[in-house]
């Protein structure tokens, strides 16, 4: 099963990526996470992405297509996957359509993420990931046995960068910009669910796992 989970950074897109990844042993791809790797490896792309990602300002489109295309396009995808934040806008849209079409494939269904603003911009705020191990915890949400250390490895825990205030409101501009219009763009292609995401991260799994079912 190939899907897609659109949204605005914060939604909880990524925890729930996890989540249905887990449930359904489907392989979770997300291209923020393939272009952290790459800048934390100082391969060519991670330099060149560098400065974007740190402006909260999308990563030019050969950069991260070059990434997400090259991973899902491998052996662990070839049954399905769940992209998390790729596409973020209309061309990306397309070339993930031309790269399926290749290989006679198409997207199964896309998920739609909201939350109102000041749940999303809570949630940006208080996430925090551990150093080591990329495990995810939140402040308030999932905080750790031990303030700011993880319970998996023992490392320290630390905010991304791009969550701070000041980076959080260009990225939520940006999404408004230059992703939200693939919403009607999933819409008019079909297979869009909406999912409600101001609840608890529990009942918004329940939700999403009913739309396997129909
Ligand atoms: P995320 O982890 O999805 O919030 O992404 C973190 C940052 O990575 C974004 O603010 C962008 O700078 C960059 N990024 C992730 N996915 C994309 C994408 N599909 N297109 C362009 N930039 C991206």
């Amino acid at each position: 099963m190939r899907l897609v989970f659109l949204g605005p950074p914060g939604v909880g897109k990524g925890t729930q990526a996890e989540n249905v990844s887990t449930n359904k042993d489907i392989p979770h791809v997300s291209s923020g996470d393939l272009l952290r790797d790459a800048v934390e490896t100082k391969t060519e792309t991670g330099l060149k992405a560098k400065e974007y990602i740190e402006k909260g300002l999308l990563v030019p489109d050969e950069l991260v297509v070059k990434v997400v295309v090259g991973k899902i396009t491998t052996e662990c995808c070839k049954n399905g996957f769940i992209l998390d934040g790729f596409p973020r806008n209309l061309s990306q849209a397309k070339i993930l359509d031309e790269t399926l079409n290749r290989l006679g494939e198409k997207i199964d269904k896309v998920f739609y993420f909201t939350a109102f603003e000041d749940v999303i911009i809570k949630r940006l705020a208080g996430r925090r990931i551990c150093k080591s191990c990329g495990a995810h915890y939140h402040e308030v949400f999932k905080p750790p046995v031990k303030d700011k250390v993880c319970d998996e490895c023992g490392a320290e825990l630390q905010q991304r960068n791009d969550d701070k205030p000041e980076t959080v409101s260009t990225r939520l501009k940006v999404y408004r910009e230059q992703t939200e219009e693939l919403i009607d763009y999933y819409r008019v292609s079909g297979g869009l669910v909406e999912i409600d995401c101001n609840g608890s991260v529990s009942e918004i799994l329940k939700n999403i796992l009913k739309e396997f079912r129909s």
